[in-house]
């Protein structure tokens, strides 16, 4: 069997703190430009980092965003986040925090207080999933995706795939998304297989959260690997676990296809639309925090 291809592999080069509490670096942007991933516009991987007990907690104060979703992945440690839409809530190992600024959102990311009380190790991922034209002023809304509620499909005993949006063999997952995606955590043991099939032209990659996999038989990744799938060619690829409780996200997209323009905390399609964004954050019409 032909399988779908690595285009690239992306392993963390440098990394950069964002407020105190994110030590992260990008998979997407550089060599792998933002419209090739589309629709996934930035991935920022906090490896593991061990944090020193801390009475207030580390974080990224109230700052907005606009024209896209934030998709935030708790591995290691927990993180709290706030926005001002009255929306709270805290997510911990497995768990997904998604959210969709939309029209336009403030919002503030903390470790959470405990966890921050204890120290400890910490590991978490955000995606940046860029919104279609039509969907960029859609209402901010916020979507808390835990491990437990998750759709879980079982592979073997210990082995399983959380789906967190789109579906897995036919099991759609609780997430909504605006365009077309797939996002899976897969928790494998040693010697487990796992195929995934997407469509051809959807942008596909795989994160090493955990462990070690080999790769339709041939690569061989570790913990912290990002591949990129070639597209266009064939739409299966194979993971094999080549340790116990190997952890791995996996990502796919139908691509958006639509101009991007694109300053700091904002995405949208137009240097015009940008502006007005700027202009509305400025007059607090993302409300208050
Ligand atoms: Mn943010």
């Amino acid at each position: 069997m032909n399988y779908r291809k690595i285009e690239k592999i992306r392993t963390p080069q440098s990394f950069n703190w964002v407020g105190d509490a994110f030590y992260t670096t990008s998979f997407i942007g550089g060599e792998i430009s933002r419209t090739r991933m589309s629709p996934f516009f930035a991935v920022g991987y906090n490896a593991d980092i061990h944090f020193d007990a801390k009475e207030i907690p580390r974080g990224v104060g109230a700052h907005p965003h606009k024209g896209f979703e934030t998709v935030t992945i708790a591995y290691k440690g927990k993180i709290e986040h706030q926005d001002s839409k009255g929306n709270h809530g805290v997510i911990g190992e497995g768990d997904v925090q998604w959210m969709t600024a939309g029209s336009g959102i403030l919002h503030q990311e903390y470790h959470e207080k405990e966890f921050s009380k204890r120290g400890g190790t910490f590991q978490m991922v955000q995606m940046w999933v860029n919104l279609p034209a039509k969907d960029k002023e859609t209402t901010p809304k916020y979507q808390d995706l835990l491990f437990e509620d998750m759709t879980k499909v079982q592979l073997n005993e210990n082995s399983f795939i959380n789906v967190i949006a789109g579906s897995y063999k036919e099991q759609k997952g609780k997430g909504t998304t605006f365009s077309p995606i797939d996002m899976y955590n897969a928790y494998l043991q040693k010697g487990t297989v796992v195929d995934f099939t997407f469509p051809k032209d959807w942008s596909t990659a795989i994160l090493v959260i955990e462990g070690s996999i080999k790769v339709n038989e041939e690569t061989d990744l570790k913990k912290d690997s990002f591949a990129m799938f070639e597209n266009d060619t064939e739409e299966t690829f194979i993971l094999e676990a080549t340790s116990d409780n190997t952890i791995v996200l996996i990502m796919s997209g139908k691509p958006l296809n639509e101009p991007i323009a694109h300053y700091g905390p904002f995405v949208m399609n137009t240097q015009e639309q940008l502006v007005k964004a700027f202009e509305e954050f400025q007059s607090g019409k993302f409300g208050k925090l």
